[in-house]
């Protein structure tokens, strides 16, 4: 084994809380870096992940005892979180795990979509919520929701549900109108428009995501003057966020640049 040069610094151990494309794009960049060591965590919900770079570790931790565990037995000098701004658990999670290990925290947190003229949003505070807000009357509705909260249709078992997720939807619901479709983003507006046209859809229920991959389905909804019944954020905890992945780096630069040099006899 080489020994570390003196006069080189160990690299940063960078724990990545993943399962976006921000989280994909972060570990790629940063495994291509000598001065960083990432490592990418998955909630290990998607049965087929896409190919990520680095070390990648699957599966939750046990909590926030349990991920502060991991943080001190890993060594981590920084922790990412860069999951999705609908999980909630694993973010509050990170917030105090961080905090019981004394490991520095930076959150990634791409910008949610804001309505503009033309749209026709319906807020929701979550899914019950937006399934509500559908109405009595029967609608065709596209739903671009997790395979793990469309349970909730079932409480408005009069509408048709065109259902889109990655992995199938399974047991079905129990609706009598539901079809599925499994598809990964991203959807470009062109087959967005023609999906909405091509199953009459009147309504669409999404999650406000935020970011390029999956906005299609909102400016199609723009475009045909079609409701969208748009679920807010769930609050995250104060934790120092930015909004990009160069944002990220740059952060990450700056602790390199903080600690000290050497990290001997290891
Ligand atoms: P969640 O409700 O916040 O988390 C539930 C539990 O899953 C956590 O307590 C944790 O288990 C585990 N977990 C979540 N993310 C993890 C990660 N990156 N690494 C290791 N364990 C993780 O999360 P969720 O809403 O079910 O989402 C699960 C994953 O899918 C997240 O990583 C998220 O980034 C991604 N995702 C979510 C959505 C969404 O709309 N919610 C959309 C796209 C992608 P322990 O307590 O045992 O540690």
């Amino acid at each position: 084994m080489i020994a570390p040069s003196p006069s080189r610094p160990e690299p940063l151990r960078v724990l990545i809380l993943g399962g976006t494309g921000e989280a994909r794009d972060l570990a790629t960049v940063l495994a291509g870096r000598p001065e960083f060591t990432p490592s990418l965590s998955l909630a290990g919900r998607t049965r087929n992940p896409l190919d990520l770079p680095g070390a990648v570790r699957s599966g939750g931790f046990g909590g926030a005892e349990g991920l502060a565990a991991h943080l001190r037995e890993a060594r981590i000098d920084a922790l990412i979180d860069a999951t999705h701004p609908f999980a909630a658990i694993i973010s509050a999670n990170a917030a105090r795990a961080a905090d019981m290990a004394g490991v520095p925290l930076l959150a990634l947190a791409r910008p949610a979509w804001e309505e503009t003229p033309g749209d026709r949003w319906t807020p929701a505070s979550d899914i019950t919520e937006a399934v509500a807000r559908l109405g009595v009357t029967p609608r065709r509705v596209l739903v671009a929701l997790g395979r793990n909260e469309v349970r909730a249709l079932e409480a408005a078992p009069q509408h048709h549900y065109l259902v889109r997720s990655i992995d199938p939807v399974e047991p079905p619901l129990a609706v009598p109108q539901a079809r599925y479709i499994t598809a990964r983003g991203p959807f470009p507006l062109e087959d967005e428009r023609a999906l909405l046209i091509a199953n009459r859809i009147d309504a669409v229920l999404s999650k406000n995501s935020g970011g390029p991959a999956t906005y299609g389905k909102i400016a199609a909804a723009r475009e045909l003057g079609i409701e969208v019944v748009m679920v807010a954020r769930p609050p995250r905890p104060p934790v120092e966020t930015v909004g990009s992945v160069a944002e990220v780096i740059a952060w990450l630069e700056r602790l390199a640049h903080q600690r000290p040099p050497l990290r001997r006899g290891v």
